[in-house]
Order: structure tokens, then sequence, then C-alpha cells
């Protein structure tokens, strides 16, 4: 079978892409620019797994067209390009994430009958809402205060709301496209990861900084957390191979046709992060202590239990993944 990766070169969609071909299926990945597709050539070819991967560029993925010659022949979609940290005007990143997924859902309607299952990166942001007492996040839960900020601030959004609102608005879009077209040959499923952390497989040779949900972690690294910061919940991590499964489970099993899944492997506190970091065997240098025995609070995770269920999803502990995270990025983005 062979599975179409939209946004193929991005730090979790080459993870998708290398677990799809070790598992046997041929890929075709889109890209906007050849060199992103010859990297990832090269990268298979260097696995031993380069025969079943090809690329097509799809510069516009706006283009109510864009994907028209992309879905043909492919029994399967896995769409992840969508700008994350793009900044400019709201549109600019909104209007690609909205219309991208529309233009895959519609493409793989007229020119894809061969399309069983479209897999949507989606993101935890779809769930978040601000909340008072503890609570705990699931698949049933819709963000909706960052779509009443982008009404109540338009161009003034700020970025983080704005990439919220884009990925709110592209997954709702999805499901409403559904409803819309009963007579699509496939179903959909999304996928809703929170903070993405992990090795790199992506290019990197150009990279100065970590991408988005790298920062995250590594701000901690930069800027070590007061005794204050490091025990209150900040947000939810997954390792990036947890997610790359997720996707490739969610294409697979017929039990997940019509799904939302939250992918998280748990909530942190900064402390959790520095406490992870320092079992690394050899030592990492350099790693802040924060405030060891701190005492952590967890307010508002995001249940990662209908994934454990029904994508049989066993998520990897913090320790392996950050310190996975940072090896990887000392050895391929040394100025980080
Ligand atoms: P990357 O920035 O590494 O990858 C994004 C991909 O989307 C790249 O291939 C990029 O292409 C493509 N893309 C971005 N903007 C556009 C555009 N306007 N038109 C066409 N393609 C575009 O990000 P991630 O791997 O982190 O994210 C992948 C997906 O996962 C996104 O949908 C993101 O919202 C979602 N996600 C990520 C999380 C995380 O923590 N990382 C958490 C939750 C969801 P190019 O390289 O050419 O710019």
């Amino acid at each position: 079978a062979k599975v179409l990766v939209t946004g193929a070169n991005g730090f979790i969609s080459v993870w998708i892409c290398r677990q799809l071909l070790e598992a046997g299926y041929a890929v075709r990945g889109t890209v906007r620019d050849p060199p992103k597709g010859d990297y990832m050539v090269t990268l298979f070819k260097s696995f031993g797994i380069g025969k079943k991967f090809e690329y097509v560029i799809v510069k516009d993925v706006a283009s109510p067209t864009a994907y028209d010659a992309a879905v043909q022949g492919v029994d399967a979609v896995v769409h992840t390009a969508s700008p994350v940290g793009a900044g400019g005007k709201p549109q600019d990143t909104i209007n690609p994430a909205v219309q991208g997924t529309v233009s895959i859902l519609s493409s793989s309607v007229r020119f894809g009958p061969t399309v069983k299952r479209i897999v949507v990166t989606s993101s935890a942001v779809s769930v978040l809402e601000p909340h008072d007492e503890p609570y705990l996040y699931t698949e049933e839960d819709w963000s909706e205060s960052a779509l009443r900020t982008y009404e109540e601030h338009g161009d003034e959004t700020d970025g983080v709301t704005v990439y919220r609102v884009s990925k709110v608005m592209a997954e709702r879009k999805a499901w409403d496209f559904m409803d819309e077209h009963k007579e699509a040959g496939f179903d959909l499923v999304t996928i809703l990861p929170t903070y993405v952390w992990g090795p790199l497989l992506q290019d990197t040779s150009k990279m100065k900084a970590p991408n988005a949900s790298m920062q995250v972690l590594t701000s901690c690294l930069v800027e070590e957390k007061t005794p204050e910061e490091c025990g209150p919940y900040y947000s939810d991590w997954v390792d990036v191979r947890d997610t790359a499964l997720a996707h490739v489970r969610a294409l697979q099993l017929p039990a997940a046709g019509g799904e939302r899944f939250l992918v998280s492997g748990g909530p942190f506190a900064w402390q959790d992060i520095y406490d992870a970091l320092v079992t690394a065997e050899p030592p990492i240098p350099g790693i802040p202590r924060g405030s060891p025995g701190t005492k952590r609070t967890y307010g508002t995770p995001c249940s990662n239990e209908k994934s454990q269920q029904i994508l049989g999803i066993t998520y990897k502990v913090l320790s392996e993944t950050v310190v996975d995270a940072i090896r990887s990025l000392d050895e391929k983005v040394p100025t980080w």
C-alpha cells in the first residue's frame, strides 16, 4: 500500500515517513522545494529503506487544487503540513492551515478513489481551555477561547493564539467536511499531540535554533527556572517517535476511524525535566539542577487513555525522551 504524507520534511513527519517505510508501506511525501525531498531520498537510502520513498512538490497548500495530482494512486493520507511559528499576519498561518486541510480532503474526494483513510495532525491546543480547578482534558473537549480572542483582537492577536486558532479551525473544518461529504470513500482520524520532543531526523544543516516545540524544552536549560517556577504544572509532552507511531496505528486500525486521539507522554513541571536530564549516562554537561525535591502540582493535564486503549501506544518515559532530544540537538544543531 502507498501512503501520501504532506509536509514530509518536518520534525514529526520525517519520523512518520520512516516508520511507515519500516512497516512496509511505500511513501509519497509532499515538500515545497526539491532539496527537502532530495534530503529524504538520501536519508532513507542510508537506512536501506529508500527504494519505496518518492516525493512530489506542492508549493501552495492553500490552492484548492493543491493535492489533485498528489493523491492519485495512494491508499491513505497523513496530512501534517501546517505553519508552525510562521509569524506574519494571522491569515498567513490560519489560511494554509485551514485551506490546506480542505484541499487535501477535497482533492481526495475528487481524485483519490483509492484513498481509504485520512489522518490529520491536529494539536492538543484544539482541546485546551482555561480552567480554574484541576481538570483532565479528553477528546470530548474543544477549545473555544482562542477563537474568541481572535474575534476580539483581529490582526493584533498574539502568535501563540493565532497558532491555536489555526489548529482548532483546521480540525473543525476537517470534521465538518466529513459531515458534508458522506460520499467520500475514506474516513478521518485526527491526532492531537502535546509538545513533541525527541531526536531530530529532519535536515538540520541550516538550523540555527530548535523548532518551536523543542524550544519549550530548551528554554529551561537556557534560563534556569526559579524555585517557584520549578514545581507547578507547565504543560504536557510526548515523544516524537510515539507521535509518529500514533499516526501509523491510526492508519492501520479499523477502530480508529472517525476518532480524535490526544497523544501525550504525560504532564510536566520544569523540575521533572531537570531531574530527568541529570539521569543521563554518560552525563550531559551543563544541565541545571533546578530545585530538587520541589513539590509538583499537575493542574490540567491531557488524558492519554484513549490512545493507549485504541492505538495501543505504550508511551516512552520522560527521561528517555529528553535525554535523546538534547543529545540529538547537541549533535545536530550545536549552535542552539
Ligand atoms: P515543522 O515546522 O517541523 O514541519 C511543518 C511542515 O509543514 C513542514 O514540512 C513545512 O514545510 C510544512 N508547512 C508549514 N507551513 C506551510 C505552508 N504554508 N505551506 C505548505 N507547507 C507548510 O513542524 P512539526 O513537525 O512540529 O509539526 C508538524 C505538524 O504537527 C503541524 O501540523 C503542527 O501543527 C502539528 N503539531 C506539532 C506539535 C509539536 O509540538 N511539534 C504539537 C502538536 C501538533 P517547510 O519545511 O517547507 O516550511
